[in-house]
């Protein structure tokens, strides 16, 4: 049975809320992987649509050559820079300096990888090294770090059909795909996965021991234990650049704060198409931007609890 999410259905199923004498730590700490030389800005969307979601804490770990550019530009957060590979990637170095964040108190509660990420190979082998370390933190793997389902951990292995097959996370994460992404994942058909978006997104999630939040003018949840909700709403106008960072940064927030994975996406996917719709209405559909749509959800999640 598919549920549709509805303001009822986000109504029933309503968020962690705050204490009054909670302090930021309380509202949950986000870590937001990602970036590049080349694509800086994928990680500065996310980590405002985190803060606008309501995460009381962020740190940020990007490429070492535009830390200081995205530092200043997100003055909120800490961050850190990583040693970069000749693709724009990061070495896996990455996963032992991250890694040191969760040993301590105060440590993140969600963890968002991928947005802005290049260097396919490096990507992969940074999350698989990456993911035994995170101390039980809500994981979202986004954009290129989605392509360690394709991979064991070996990067020459990237490219070996077969070992997609063996592949499942430990602890089930989330991954937010487009048909695209989800096609070349599972190295079939767009047009097949659009066709049964359901199927797809539900047999994804079964191989992978994944949430998979199938993204499109209508958006499929699908949980491993064969749970399946859908989401209808939004515009066209939401089809741009930037829009997938900032949906994954409003996800990551929520979950920081409590949310479930499958209950961050929801609400995330609600939110990010209701911000759309109201900047339709300033703008048209048309012409906004992504980085506009952080500011409406605040106001949204008012509206929507
Ligand atoms: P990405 O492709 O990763 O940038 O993500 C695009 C975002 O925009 C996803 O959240 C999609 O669900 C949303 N989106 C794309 N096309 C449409 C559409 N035609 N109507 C509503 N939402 C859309
Ligand atoms: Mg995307």
């Amino acid at each position: 049975m598919t549920t549709e999410i509805t303001a009822a259905t986000l109504r029933e199923w309503a968020l962690p809320e705050p204490s009054f004498d909670d302090d930021k730590e309380g509202r949950g700490h986000v870590l937001i992987v990602g970036g590049s030389r080349e694509m800086p800005g994928a990680v500065m969307l996310a980590a405002t649509a985190a803060l606008r979601a309501g995460a009381g804490k962020l740190t940020m770990a990007t490429a070492a050559s535009v830390a200081p550019l995205v530092a200043a530009a997100i003055p909120e957060a800490r961050v850190i820079g990583l040693a970069e590979t000749n693709g724009g990637g990061f070495t896996v170095e990455a996963a032992r300096r991250l890694g040191e964040l969760f040993g301590k108190p105060g440590k993140p509660s969600a963890v968002l990888v991928g947005p802005g990420m290049q260097d396919d190979a490096a990507t992969a082998e940074l999350v698989h090294a990456l993911l035994p370390r995170l101390a039980g933190a809500r994981v979202i793997l986004d954009a290129a770090a989605m392509g360690a389902v394709r991979a064991q951990g070996e990067p020459h292995l990237l490219e070996e059909p077969k070992d997609m097959e063996h592949f499942r996370f430990k602890e089930a994460v989330l991954i937010t795909p487009h048909a695209g992404e989800l096609a070349h994942l599972t190295r079939r058909d767009k047009q097949q996965i659009c066709d049964a978006p359901l199927d797809a997104a539900q047999e994804a999630a079964r191989r992978w021991n994944a949430i998979v939040a199938l993204k499109g003018a209508t958006t499929v949840i699908a949980t491993p234990d064969g749970q399946q909700w859908q989401h209808q709403g939004g515009n066209v106008g939401l089809a741009i650049s930037g829009s997938g960072d900032t949906l994954a940064g409003i996800i990551a927030g929520l979950a920081a704060r409590g949310a479930t994975l499958e209950q961050a996406a929801a609400w995330g996917i609600a939110l990010h198409a209701s911000a759309g719709e109201q900047l339709s209405i300033r703008y048209g559909v048309l012409g906004y931007l992504a980085r506009e749509i952080s500011a409406e959800i605040p106001a949204l999640l008012r509206t929507l609890a």
